[in-house]
């Protein structure tokens, strides 16, 4: 039956806080979570998290939760990635309420700016980026006031309005907010509302010319929707004091939004930085967003991993307030849950050998007999059902599962030695063929008649079985098996750039695999295991092109086991 996989904890700080509100009324017990991710780059799996924690939350208290393209960058941003994001929630197994863009706030925005510059809590700054940054100050250094700061309120206004109308070069102006340029939060020494700059936008076009900073536009797009509960990463707590001193100086009609920070997710041998991932596909490391190697939530489609095990992994980690890195093995452990449950199990010959059985017999044209063996497609689950394996004389064993010499404790095949194939017959090696360069090319066998199934009457034992494939029936297949992609498991840690650690040898490709004839029906995308290898994920657009989705054996209980001892 199915296993429980690891519960997932049922409160938190953030759940703790939202009972609290909702308790107190604070939102009439409304609660509204959104995903905010910006355009700019594919989804990965430390975005899984957020997504799991703002759509799981919203599930969790009958809320809602929509999707928000947060598009006010346009240099960077572009409709393919849009499309993406929207498909890779779905697939994790969420659906937004809406799908909204922060873009289509720009109006308001701009009227809010106004407003505040009205108040006399925004000014338009004619000094330079380079000027204004310096004199923002830092730990313990003052800030320097701008000599703009107190310009008045109707020069600030027409100053915008041709900010807006085009009327100057891009980066010639700023709007910023009035607000304490002494702060001990730099966040708050007179932060940046818009710049100039003309770009096409990929939604609103050459409309604006103009656009909002990403804290002018979050706290204030967050408000527009009826967001209760703005979830993000610890790196935007020093943004809150901004997000609450924006919302506490507009007219908004309901309480305003709670910004609340909880940890990122890392993995040991992975980035996760949109930045960084361009860079691997920039630089030639990797194919593309959805290469197997990379963390992107359709790199991790593409090489098999179940949503479900995503979710669990991500409901097990939880939500915290301290930053980690978690062991990837952990999250390979719920995949290899999930897959053992429901993958077919088929047989698959990564590096071939031949095998020749001299003793096996041929019908009345001569030609050698074909056997069927029924060989029972998944254990976990009978429903599967079963299927008739061909089987012949000469098949393919893997090149690692003979040895001429055999070094110690190596069981499996070599001259004299009698071992199973998996379900069929008792075989023992009699012979070698080998090249001009020396190398064992072909094995000779004898079976025994009376082994069939693979136990012989007299019930002797023989050290190892071993997978196969009937070489008549053989279909060939490419087989991509991957390393980690970085071998370190912090990676950048060691030279401050994470491209000296990446292990050049992530990737191999075997093109020469012999798989049962059955795998010729895997559907695209389908994850299966080969016997004794691991489990593997049909390509979804290259046909007998497979995956490595993760090996077989559990390398997270092993970490385990050496903590609980150390
Ligand atoms: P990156 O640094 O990779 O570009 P980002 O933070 O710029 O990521 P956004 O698209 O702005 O990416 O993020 C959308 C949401 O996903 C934000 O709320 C952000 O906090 C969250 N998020 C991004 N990376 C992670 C991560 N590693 N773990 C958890 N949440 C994340
Ligand atoms: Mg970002």
């Amino acid at each position: 039956m199915t296993e429980a996989v690891n519960p997932a904890p049922t409160s938190d700080f953030v759940r703790d806080e939202i009972r609290a509100d909702n308790e107190a009324g604070t939102y009439g017990g409304r609660v509204q979570t959104r995903f905010p991710p910006e355009p700019n780059g594919y989804l990965h799996i430390g975005h899984a998290k957020a997504i799991c924690v703002d759509f799981g939350i919203a599930k969790d208290f009958g809320g809602v939760c929509n999707l928000r393209l947060d598009d006010t960058n346009p240099d960077t941003e572009d409709v393919e990635y849009v499309d993406s994001i929207r498909e890779d929630i779905a697939w994790l197994g969420y659906e937004p309420q809406s799908v909204l863009f922060a873009s289509d706030y720009f109006e308001q925005l701009y009227t809010w700016a106004e407003l505040l510059i009205g108040q006399g809590l925004a000014y338009v700054d004619e000094q330079d980026g380079e000027t204004i940054s310096a004199q923002r100050g830092g730990y313990g250094k003052p800030g320097v006031e701008s000599p703009f700061r107190d310009r008045p309120v109707e020069e600030s206004l027409t100053e915008l309005r041709k900010m807006r109308a085009g009327e100057y070069p891009d980066g010639s102006r700023v709007l910023r907010a009035k607000i304490d340029m002494q702060h001990e939060n730099m966040q708050l020494r007179d932060p940046v509302m818009y710049r100039i700059r003309r770009s096409n936008h990929h939604r609103t076009g050459d409309t604006w010319c103009i656009y909002p900073t990403y804290d002018w536009a979050h706290g204030q797009s967050d408000a527009i929707e009826g967001v209760t509960h703005s979830l993000c990463t610890l790196e935007f707590g020093s943004n809150r004091a901004l997000y609450d001193w924006y919302l506490a100086h507009l007219p908004l009609e309901q309480a305003p939004p709670k910004q609340r920070e909880f940890a990122r997710l890392e993995l040991t041998h992975t980035v996760t930085s949109k930045r960084r991932l361009r860079q691997l596909i920039e630089n030639g490391v990797v194919d593309g967003w959805d290469d197997p190697r990379m963390p992107t939530i359709s790199a991790l489609r593409r090489r098999g991993y179940p949503p479900a095990a995503i979710r669990e992994f991500c409901a097990y980690i939880g939500l915290t307030r301290t930053n980690s890195r978690h062991d990837i093995e952990l999250l390979e452990s719920f995949v290899r849950k999930h897959l053992n449950l429901t993958s077919q199990r088929r047989m698959a010959v990564l590096r071939p050998l031949k095998v020749v059985i001299d003793n096996w017999p041929t019908d009345a044209s001569g030609a050698p007999v074909v056997e069927y063996f029924d060989v029972v497609n998944n254990p976990e689950n009978p429903d599967d059902g079963i299927r008739s394996v061909p089987f012949s004389g000469e098949l393919w064993i893997e090149q690692d599962d003979f040895a001429e010499v055999p070094p110690p404790k190596f069981f499996r095949l070599s001259p004299g030695r009698e071992v199973r194939l998996r379900g069929a017959y008792l075989v023992t090696c009699t012979d070698v063929v080998k090249n001009d360069a020396g190398e064992v090319v072909e094995v000779h066998v004898t079976m025994d008649p009376e082994s069939r199934g693979g136990t012989a009457p007299d019930g002797r034992k023989v050290k190892s079985t071993m997978h196969w494939v009937s070489a008549a029936h053989a279909v060939n297949a490419q087989v991509a098996l991957y390393e980690r992609l970085f071998s370190a498991p912090a990676p950048g840690e060691r030279t401050g750039d994470v491209m000296d650690d990446l292990d050049p040898h992530s990737r191999e490709l075997l093109t020469n695999a012999k798989v049962e004839p059955a795998l010729a029906d895997t559907a695209p995308g389908e994850v299966v295991q080969f016997e004794r290898l691991g489990y593997f994920a049909h390509d979804p657009r290259t046909p007998m092109l497979f995956h490595r989705t993760v090996g077989l054996r559990d390398e997270w209980a092993n970490i385990q086991k050496r903590q609980n001892k150390g």
